[in-house]
């Protein structure tokens, strides 16, 4: 060190890599380096001896220059970041940025110099640039925002689509339901040969469109994470069975035969979610018949060796599927080939929902096909077995044998529904059985019928304009308990919703209706559950 002179020093700091400035306690500049001068394109001679807020008048006022004057009579080192700092040095990086007045981005140290056994001190002034940070800085967060306003953005759209596709699908359901329930009741009538076959046109479109607007709901719903799996107890016999006799007369028209086995290792009860294991079946069954022109399709409960997996396999005789499509016909809206939506019809979900809804029971599917003579769908899911037996796909009411209409029980029934197809609809089904109907139009004008009158059973629709069905049916229970009536003797209520989704449903049951009915009400269905009720 001590070989080191003064000159080599001051060359030292006239040539350090960035910017230095010197003042003395009078704020006269003493030593601006070379770096200092070069950024503010000024000479020695402009600065040398000059007393900074002469040199730098636009500075006078900001926190640069409060930060030297507090170097210089308090002592104090400080920092300034460019964040700070909004008024830096006028440094630019070449002369092109200079006329514009593009500074650079500067980050400064103000160091109080003490001179050791002097009375002389000093602050010196160091700047570096740090455009190139704040640059990247910036890049990023701008990056950031953009990424989180495209998350927010997915999101809505995502949430939009989902409510949107819920919305459409209930209003298109609505006015479907009248169209459907007015076909079945038309085709109790007397009518040609020529108009049963119109309306068999009219009845399957209309069925085929309920069933694509389904589709699209389910697939919107797993998409969104709102369709949940349940676990109850069921059989897989009972669910076997009643998913196969909704095929039986197509196959028998078709000339198909249909069979199905369960092993015996089985037990009678098991545990899942047998709404969802009918809906993949249905899926799997309704194309297995779809592109079986003869021969047969047979369907198989098994065990795995392990006891811990449920297979269940569709095995068909039909036009199979080219081996490179196995693995597409899974995506959504994906078919063998554009034929096969002319001449079979379909959206190409049925696999896809399929899928998810297998992936979702932490189940897996797999398919083995070869073109001319069938494919097999294997479906495996988790298995639980169970002692005791409580199936609840056999709802009993549905078991019941109905009665003709003249030794139907007589009684008085409450429909609230607000829309005037629905209410004709109904009205139609129960129009031969000594029923007496009242309407109430929404679940204000339901709560006050029932408060005047006495009724057997309440229909009550859920979406409802002003007093909503869920809303209507706690007001009856709360209205009931005030009138101390016996838990046993409160009037069925049997909701009737075109919304099936699970939460939906146990907070209707929650309000306190007894059961439960979804769009399109089927005439047999609603007959039954009155008379089970009335029979009780
Ligand atoms: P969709 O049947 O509505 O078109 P899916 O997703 O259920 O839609 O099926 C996708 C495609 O996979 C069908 O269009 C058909 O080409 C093919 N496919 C599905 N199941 C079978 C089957 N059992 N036999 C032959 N092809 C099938």
């Amino acid at each position: 060190m001590s070989s080191l002179t003064e000159k080599h020093l001051l060359t030292i700091v006239k040539k350090s890599g960035i910017g230095i400035l010197i003042l003395n306690q009078n704020y006269e500049i003493v030593i601006a380096n070379q770096w200092f001068l070069k950024s503010s394109n000024l000479s020695e001679q402009d600065l040398e001896n000059k007393l900074i807020f002469d040199a730098f008048p636009e500075l006078v006022g900001t926190r640069t220059l409060k930060s030297i004057e507090q170097c210089i009579q308090f002592s104090q080192y400080s920092i300034l970041t460019h964040t700070l700092n909004p008024y830096p040095f006028p440094l630019y990086e070449n002369e092109q940025k200079m006329f514009k007045n593009e500074r650079i981005y500067q980050y400064l140290h103000i160091i109080p110099i003490s001179i050791e056994d002097e009375s002389n001190s000093f602050c010196m002034i160091q700047i570096s640039d740090v455009s190139q940070q704040v640059t990247r800085e910036k890049l990023l967060r701008e990056q950031m925002v953009i990424a989180k306003e495209r998350e927010i953005d997915a999101k809505k759209a995502s949430q939009a689509k989902t409510d949107f596709l819920a919305s459409m699908s209930h209003e298109i359901r609505t006015p479907l339901n009248a169209i459907l329930g007015m076909a079945d009741t038309l085709a109790e009538t007397n009518l040609s040969e020529e108009q049963v076959e119109y309306l068999t046109v009219l009845r399957n479109s209309g069925k085929a469109l309920y069933n694509i607007i389904n589709d699209i709901l389910d697939l919107s719903r797993i998409e969104s994470g709102k369709l949940e799996i349940e676990s109850i107890e069921f059989s897989i016999r009972d669910l076997l069975k009643e998913t196969i006799s909704l095929f039986l007369m197509k196959a028998k028209a078709k000339g198909i035969r249909i069979n199905y086995t369960v092993s015996e290792n089985i037990s009678e009860t098991i545990k899942g979610d047998s709404t969802r294991i009918q809906q993949i079946l249905i899926n799997l069954i309704g194309n297995a018949m779809k592109f079986t022109e003869n021969g047969s399709i047979s369907v198989n409960a098994s065990l795995s060796n392990s006891n811990k997996v449920l297979i269940l396999d569709v095995e068909d005789t039909g036009i199979g599927i080219p081996n490179e499509k196995l693995h597409s016909i899974f995506e959504s809206f994906t078919q063998v080939d554009s034929s096969t939506t002319r001449k079979y019809g379909g959206t190409g979900l049925g696999l896809t929902i399929t899928k998810k809804l297998i992936l979702m029971m932490k189940g897996e599917i797999f398919v083995e096909s070869e073109l001319g003579k069938g494919s097999k769908f294997s479906i495996h899911i988790p298995y639980e077995r169970l002692v005791h037996r409580e199936s609840n796909i056999h709802q009993h009411w549905l078991d019941l044998e109905l009665p003709d209409p003249e030794n139907f029980p007589k009684c008085k029934i409450l429909l609230a529904e607000d829309s005037e197809e629905n209410v004709f609809i109904i009205k139609t089904f129960l129009r031969k059985y000594p029923i007496e109907l009242m309407i109430a139009k929404n679940g204000k004008d339901a709560l006050e019928k029932f408060q005047n009158e006495k009724f057997d059973i309440i229909l009550m629709d859920m979406q409802m304009p002003e007093m909503d069905g869920l809303e209507a049916t706690t007001e009856i229970r709360n209205y009931e308990q005030k009138q101390n009536v016996d838990p046993l003797l409160m009037v069925p209520i049997i909701a009737i919703s075109a919304n099936v989704q699970k939460e939906a449903i146990s907070k209707s049951f929650l309000a306190g209706i007894t059961s439960y009915l979804s769009k399109p009400v089927k005439k047999l269905e609603i007959l039954k559950l009155i008379y089970f009720y009335l029979a009780l």
